[in-house]
């Protein structure tokens, strides 16, 4: 076994490998670009080599300099994880040329599945069944529109060196060909740097189920059983499970056969992974057809290992050093459900455009890290780190594994509401709708289950007004408490009525201006006033920052994180975002009738931003107050002119005293 291998990835996957290398007792080399000078990858790791700049291309790309850090720190092996320099063949044999061990296929595999077309071609002759298609090297527009016509629309245009979900296009009819031809050819180009498509039958309503395979030096080949990954949006993975629902023993042996098939056809080395597309046809019946081969490990290897109970990065490292596979077929064996859920930095509600942000707060369910914990979670990321624009969007990936689907599913809905992240948009809340769909819970699983499922999973509110504004009036009555001015009768920004004090609290929310009205009964009761509703509150702060809230008919333990204005509700059955609106903040407005400006509530004067005879405009910052820990801005309420300053910063005013006299212009 190896002593020391340099990681050539970041991220999850980098922070992924070293952890099984650190339980083997190897030592790791992390690389890294200025972006991830401090990232989790690097102090997992040993030791760390700078690359260079945060583009990829100046950094995990430059497979020159890292070849020279593997030589440098003395490593024997490089591990490329995924993405990157995990499928690049010339990366693969200058690593050979320079004496290091890549973690992975030898370069030949890694050519000839490289190319979608080509691959295809090969799979042929090794008898593994292909979807009905034109994958020749005659690229001529004329032969490739003959050849969508005699495969019969919809048929899907690919690029032959795609991936990612890049570069593909749909077609419906004849006459759409040619349009859709050159733009998925000017999408392969400025992508993959190559143009050539190929073209395959549009399998309607398909589900997508891979096959892990691990060849070995000695000839030996097995599969771990098959991966369902149809939960899919922009033909990217979002969900992926094992085993898949619905397979038959007979279905999986004979998938089985034809990956090992596959694999074998490219003298296959270490993980890889054979990507079907299934047919569906009435009465259950399922048709498999050849997709791909990735010639790595993948993003959802952790789902075989959550129902093999076994560790895919130990057995690359021992395939990779020469020793034969751990376990013959017959030894392999199921266990259970596993899912895995995408958790990425992304909004669904916007075409599920990336989002960059600072994970402000970040706070993961309970969970472990070895093969077969119930949940666990694999991320490159801590609080307070970046998402920046230069990698990908997925923050982590949340596994889980249960004795049943339903089982799984219960623990991964569980987990993903423990799930807590500010900052920046994510999936979290929609993988949950995903999770609750009737599609998904009963497993009626196909591509187009987002889609089809859109009415529910979009542009939705799980809590609502009502208890988001009882969470955040929980927050500020919690903190309040906390706080010396927990006396709501010494506070000055409420109002009585019938004897009882008031409190009232403006919002947005959903876009909307809202607003609360807080009543302090004289027996330390609360009634809340909101969004319709009009019923006792109540509220307990629970150790560990979570606050019980009842109202409405409903308890619910929330945590709410507040980030500036904004006060991020997060609840079992859901989060959400309502605006704090502070009056107190835009006091200099609403207090200024008839030229005075007075202090909206006691406190101390900081500073004036005019002097007498000052011409000022309205909106114009007048003068900063502080109250509550807070400071607040008094705004000229119209244009005018200041006429006098009553205050010199510093002085204690009481509510009401007039702060400046002004005189508006006519
Ligand atoms: P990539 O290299 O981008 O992963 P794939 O060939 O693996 O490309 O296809 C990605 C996804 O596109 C599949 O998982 C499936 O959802 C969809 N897809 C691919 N081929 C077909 C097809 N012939 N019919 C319908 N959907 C397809
Ligand atoms: P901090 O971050 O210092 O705890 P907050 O941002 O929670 O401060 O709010 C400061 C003050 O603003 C609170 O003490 C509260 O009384 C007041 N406030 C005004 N409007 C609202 C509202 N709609 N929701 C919550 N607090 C509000
Ligand atoms: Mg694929």
């Amino acid at each position: 076994m190896f002593k020391k291998i340099l990681i050539a990835n970041r991220g999850e996957i980098a922070c992924r490998v070293a952890a099984t290398a650190r339980r083997l007792a190897i030592r790791t080399v992390a690389v890294y670009s200025d972006a991830d000078a401090d990232a989790k990858h690097v102090r997992a790791c040993d030791e760390s080599v700078y690359l260079g700049g945060s583009a990829p291309k100046d950094s995990y790309l430059r497979w020159e300099k890292i070849l020279e850090a593997a030589k440098a720190t003395g490593a024997e092996a490089i591990h490329p994880g995924y993405g990157f320099l995990s499928e690049n063949e010339e990366f693969a044999q200058a690593c050979a040329d320079a004496g290091l061990v890549f973690i992975g296929p030898p370069p030949s595999a890694i050519k000839d599945m490289g190319l979608k077309a080509e691959s295809k071609q090969l799979m042929e002759k090794a008898g593994v069944p292909l979807v009905p298609g034109y994958h020749g090297a005659d690229q001529d527009p004329a032969l490739l529109q003959r050849e969508a016509d005699r495969i019969g629309y919809p048929v899907l245009i690919k690029a032959s060196a795609g991936g990612g979900g890049k570069g593909m296009r749909a077609v419906d009819k004849s006459e759409d060909f040619a349009a859709a031809l050159a733009s998925c050819q000017r999408e392969a180009i400025n992508s993959f740097g190559d143009d050539a498509v190929l073209i395959e039958k549009y399998v309607q309503r398909p589900r997508h189920i891979e096959i892990q395979v691990f060849g070995d030096t000695h000839g030996d080949c097995v599969y771990l059983f098959e991966r369902d990954c149809s939960v899919q949006r922009r033909h990217q993975k979002v969900l992926e499970e094992a085993p898949a629902p619905g397979m038959t023993a007979a279905m999986r042996a004979e998938m089985g056969a034809a990956a090992v098939a596959a694999a074998k056809a490219v003298n296959y080395v270490g993980a890889g992974t054979v990507e079907f597309i299934v047919e569906q046809r009435d009465g259950g019946a399922m048709t498999f057809f050849f997709m791909e081969m990735n010639t790595r490990l993948q993003v959802e290897h952790p789902v075989t290992e959550a129902i093999t109970g076994l560790d895919l990065v130990e057995w690359q490292l021992r395939v990779a050093s020469g020793e034969p596979l751990p376990l013959k077929q017959d030894q392999l064996k199921i266990h259970g459900h596993a899912i895995e859920a995408r958790i990425c930095a992304e909004n669904p509600d916007n075409n599920f455009l990336p989002a960059t942000g600072t994970l402000q707060v970040y706070r993961k369910p309970a969970a472990a890290s070895f093969e077969r914990a119930p949940v666990r979670i694999d991320d490159g990321v801590r609080e307070g780190d970046v998402i920046s624009p230069f990698y990908d969007s997925m923050i982590a990936k949340l596994i889980v594994h249960g004795a049943t689907r339903e089982e799984a599913l219960a623990r991964l809905d569980a987990a993903l509401a423990e799930t807590q992240i500010v900052g920046l948009a994510t999936n979290v809340q929609f993988l949950r709708g995903v999770l609750h769909t009737p599609s998904f819970s009963q497993a009626q699983l196909d591509t187009a289950l987002i889609e089809r499922e859109r009415a529910v999973l979009f542009d939705q509110e799980p809590l609502g007004l009502p208890l988001a504004a009882a969470a955040s009036i929980a927050r500020t009555l919690v903190t309040e408490a906390a706080s010396a001015s927990n006396d709501p009768f010494a506070r000055r920004d409420g109002w009585r009525s019938h004897g009882a004090l008031r409190r009232r609290f403006d919002f947005q929310f959903r876009g909307a201006d809202e607003s609360a009205v807080l009543g302090y009964g004289r027996d330390g009761a609360l009634n809340l006033n909101v969004g319709g509703v009009d019923g006792p509150l109540a509220v307990t702060g629970l150790p560990g920052g979570e606050i019980e809230v009842r109202f409405n008919g409903e308890r619910q333990t929330v945590r709410v994180h507040q980030a500036d204005e904004t006060a991020h509700v997060f609840a079992a059955r859901g989060a959400t975002r309502i605006v704090a609106i502070d009056r107190l903040a835009h006091a200099g407005e609403v207090q200024s009738e008839g030229g005075r400006l007075t202090a909206p509530m006691p406190g101390k004067v900081v500073s004036f931003a005019v002097k007498a005879g000052d011409k000022v405009a309205r909106g114009q910052a007048l003068a900063v107050m502080e109250a509550m820990k807070m400071e607040h801005t008094i705004a000229a309420p119209a244009d005018g002119t200041v006429e006098e300053l009553m205050f010199t910063p510093g002085e204690q005013v009481a509510e009401g005293d007039e702060l400046l006299r002004m005189a508006a212009a006519a």
